[in-house]
């Protein structure tokens, strides 16, 4: 199908797009995320929205906070998760579910601004396949925090092939052709932005400033944070195994260069090199280096390991009933 037709189908036939919101214990801010989104998409025509909440395995009273809205918005549907599987497979549960002709994931928090849906579909319906919504700036976030997320994001933009736009978080629309190409990777390690990156198509930016959390704290604690990273460094590049490979042939060839020096030294030296000193200074350096290198293929083994489980990636615990879909 060529550009203009695809556009034209967008065009023609009245859009459908669902709404993807993983909930972790967000009990105290999903009441009004959901006044606050659907008072945002109302004002959109021509449009149908269902709204899919995915509750990732809450312990608090998020799932019944969100039955309650189920039950008097026709658009929301509820899943929920067995457990807490994170954010990465709420999000792929919901993208798997999904019916609409596009689907546009978001934060429950209100950390990603509902009013930016309506340029997100007008973008969408003028050809664009993937609309990212890219964060500029975040009111009210730790030094550490922002730091850290900067630092995240130089590093896998320097080793990893796929380029990955610093603030471009999980806030973003697929068309149909995205959503199918997304669905058709089974990976179990997910950092949906860089998958998402990775596929391609016409992908566009909207700027916004991201505002402090509505209520409630991070549910992405430091080790989250770390796996994410994680991740994204070793599901995208072999390059850290190559760079390993690459300073191995690098120490060797000191190590060549000190061993014939010590051997021109015992014979043009009278006196016999002592030598204890650099021989522990080489072992250690080595027997680090060792390490790292072992790690980093047990990092790469580690995975190859879960992707040959195939285990899913998540497990639904509850489902909402079949039923029509909502179109008004
Ligand atoms: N989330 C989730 N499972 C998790 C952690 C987070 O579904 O294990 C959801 C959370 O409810 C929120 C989104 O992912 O809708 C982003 O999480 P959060 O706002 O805590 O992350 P931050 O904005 O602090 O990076
Ligand atoms: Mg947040």
């Amino acid at each position: 199908m060529s550009d203009v037709e695809r556009i034209e189908t967008r065009l023609d036939t009245e859009a459908t797009v669902s709404i993807v919101v993983p909930c972790y214990n967000e009990e105290e801010v999903i009441g009004t995320f959901h006044q606050r989104l659907v008072s945002e998409i109302s004002r959109i025509s021509d449009v149908s929205f269902d709204i899919l909440f995915v509750d990732d395995g809450s312990s608090d009273e998020t799932l019944s906070a969100l039955e309650a809205i189920e039950a008097t918005d026709g658009r929301a549907k509820v899943y929920s998760l067995s457990r807490n599987f994170g954010h990465q497979a709420a999000l792929t549960a919901g993208l798997s579910v999904a019916t609409g002709n596009a689907v546009i994931c978001m934060d429950a928090d209100l950390q990603h601004p509902p009013s930016l849906i309506g340029r997100m579909i007008e973008s969408w319906k003028a050809g664009c396949d993937i609309v990212w919504a890219v964060r500029k700036d975040t009111e009210g976030v730790s030094f550490v925090k922002t730091g850290s997320s900067r630092l995240f994001y130089r590093l896998i933009n320097a080793i990893s092939d796929t380029p990955i736009i610093p603030g471009a978080a999980d806030f973003y629309l697929l068309g149909q052709a995205p959503l199918q190409a997304l669905r058709s990777m089974p990976e179990r390690h997910r950092f949906l932005r860089g998958m998402i990156s990775w596929i391609g198509f016409r992908q566009e930016f909207i700027d916004y400033t991201a505002q402090s959390r509505n209520a409630g704290t991070s549910k992405y604690t430091y080790r989250k944070m770390i796996d994410l990273a994680l991740d994204a460094v070793f599901s995208f590049s072999p390059r850290p195994i190559r760079l390993i490979s690459k300073a191995g042939v690098v120490v060797a060839a000191l190590g060549g260069a000190y061993l014939l020096y010590v051997i021109a030294m015992l014979f043009l030296s009278p006196r016999v090199v002592p030598g204890w000193a650099s021989m522990v200074g080489v072992v250690c350096v080595l027997g680090g280096f060792q390490l790292i290198a072992t790690g980093i293929i047990g990092e790469y083994l580690a995975r190859v390991f879960e992707e040959a489980k195939g285990r899913p990636l998540y497990i639904f615990k509850r489902k909402p009933e079949p039923e029509e879909r909502h179109t008004s």
